[in-house]
């Protein structure tokens, strides 16, 4: 199955490449020249009655997080800050400012950020707003197997690092990028509306493509993009980004392909209480898939808890007491034993290779701390891996769950949208300083080249783990004891992993 991914990469590479002539001043005047200046509004003749189209320079479709990234990331730097931008998206939390309690206990929809990601967001100015609210940074992350064979602890001090990442509520990293955003110039109008349909110019005539039809009809009007939203209004763009999440509108209305299963696995998520404050990243994997306790702040931690659909909907639905003592049993004792520190004792094989031994090698096995209460409703999610064969066409590019969906067990879904978001947005910023269209092709490809590559190799590495937890088979079981403890006592590996993790390394093997 990663080969199936691996290999539509390595087919697409040749069609990735960029024509250098589109860089050179002569290819961009020819590329800008076809599209007009930016008016803020053309005339549509519309049965006899003419009436106001706006008109923008992109398009966001979908302001969720990676698509709020994207406007803060362009209202960031100088030659973007000036582009006009539609945001669309009908969540009432773009309309009026979420009030965030400090009292109330963490929303259960969470993400772990990255060092990378926590970088992008400085850089934006974003950052700040995330730290005004609850967060929690991690330095530690034990991550071991049922059998009670082996386990790896993660520390930030064998990178040279405070933190390995922080839990953020995805309502306040919302919010943050929201705040960022209202404290910019950019000039940015928000549609609390959806997109239900997309007509695309692609060459001497413009595709019209319905969501509610299959029929095509040409129109002949200029050479943008045009949408149709929910409410009835209309609006082109030289641009749209479609960060509309994993049933990607945008995705299928502009014919954008997809490689993907539905893991036959569903997550339950939720935040629990303890009677101490947790400071690190915990993850048992278990027969039916991986258990994560991540520390979120005060005395709470998020639970993301993967098993079979059935395994599920009983989970989902018993009372909070039989659920509490079900976690503490995934957690703790139940399945297996702990695994035995120092498995391999001294003088075992790997000691060569430790030479300056990673601080956290000799570190022992610790049980993760007692869930005391439920703190949340729990919520359900079926998981899949899905994977846009493109990214960009002609006026539309893909970027976040839009562009792929991954399985929620290493904590990098967000963080690879939040990737994307900034990557185009320096491309675009290199198409405008070179005086190209920014909804050409070739420019686009440039930003799919960048983000493809990155995403599948982190796609296929989960994937990869996700298959082999699925199995429970000795043999297999003795080798993925062998791989944690690779992993611990081999410190360059752990040293890999860790960057890797942290979205700091590209690929622990190639680097
Ligand atoms: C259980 C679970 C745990 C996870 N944990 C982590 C984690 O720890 N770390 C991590 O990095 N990732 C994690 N993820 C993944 C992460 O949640 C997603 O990658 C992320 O939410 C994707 O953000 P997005 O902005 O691309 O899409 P979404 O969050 O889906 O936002 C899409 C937006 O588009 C809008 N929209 C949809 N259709 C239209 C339309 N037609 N017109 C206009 N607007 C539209 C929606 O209203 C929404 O606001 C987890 C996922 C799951 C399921």
């Amino acid at each position: 199955m990663n080969r199936t991914i691996l290999r539509r990469l390595s087919a697409n590479a040749h069609a990735l490449r960029i024509p250098r002539k589109l860089f050179s001043s002569e290819a961009a005047s020819e590329a800008s020249s076809s599209i007009p200046a930016c008016p803020s509004h053309v005339h549509e003749e519309n049965r006899g009655l003419t009436k106001d189209v706006q008109q923008y320079d992109v398009a966001i479709v979908g302001g969720g997080m990676v698509g709020m990234a994207l406007a803060c990331s362009l209202a960031s730097m100088p030659l973007t800050k000036q582009l006009n931008v539609a945001i669309i998206d009908s969540n009432p939390a773009l309309q009026s400012k979420l009030l965030i309690k400090k009292e109330d206990p963490p929303d259960p929809r969470v993400s772990t950020v990255t060092p990378a990601t926590i970088n992008l967001f400085k850089d934006v100015g974003a950052w700040e707003y995330v730290l005004q609210h609850r967060h929690a940074f991690f330095d530690a992350m034990q991550v071991w197997d049922y059998t009670g064979l082996g386990y790896t602890r993660y520390d930030a001090r064998d990178i040279g690092k405070e933190a390995l990442g922080c839990v953020v509520e995805n309502k306040v990293l919302h919010h943050a990028l929201l705040s960022c955003l209202q404290n910019t110039e950019l000039h940015k109008t928000i549609y609390p509306s959806r997109l239900t349909s997309m007509a695309i110019h692609r060459s001497s005539s413009s595709t019209h493509v319905d969501s509610t039809s299959t029929t095509t009809t040409l129109h002949s009007r200029g050479n943008l993009a045009k949408l149709e939203l929910s409410d009835g209004s209309n609006l082109y763009a030289k641009l749209v980004v479609g960060s509309d999440g994993g049933k990607s509108h945008v995705r299928e209305l502009a014919g954008f392909k997809t490689t993907g299963w539905s893991y036959p696995q569903n997550a339950i998520i939720c935040t629990v209480e303890h009677t101490l404050e947790n400071h690190c990243a915990w993850q048992r994997f278990l027969p039916s898939g991986p258990i994560a306790l991540l520390p979120v702040g005060d005395n709470y931690s998020n639970i993301v808890w993967t098993m079979s659909p059935k395994e599920a909907s009983e989970r989902n639905s018993m009372d909070e007491d039989d659920f509490v003592k079900a976690l503490n049993h995934a957690l703790d004792y139940g399945y297996g034993p702990h695994p035995k520190s120092s498995l391999l004792g001294d003088g075992d094989m790997f000691s060569w290779l430790r030479g300056d031994a990673a601080s956290s090698t000799k570190e022992s096995f610790e049980a993760p701390p007692k869930v005391v209460k439920l703190a949340s409703a729990r919520m359900m999610f079926p998981l899949s891996l899905k994977h846009a064969n493109d990214y960009a066409s002609k006026r539309v590019a893909l970027i976040g769950d839009a562009a792929h969906t991954i399985h929620p067990l290493a904590g990098q879904g967000v963080n690879l949208g939040f990737g994307d978001a900034f990557a185009l947005s320096r491309v675009i910023a290199e198409g405008i300083a070179v005086g190209t269209d920014i909804g050409e092709v070739s420019l686009l490809k440039k930003y799919e080249a960048e983000r493809k590559q990155a995403n599948i190799m982190m796609m296929a590495v989960v994937d990869g783990f996700q298959k082999a937890y699925s199995i429970d088979f000795g043999p297999l079981n003795v080798l993925r004891a062998a791989a944690f403890n690779g992993a611990q006592y081999i410190s360059p590996l752990k040293r890999s992993i860790i960057s890797y993790a942290s979205g700091e390394q590209k690929f622990p093997l190639f680097s």
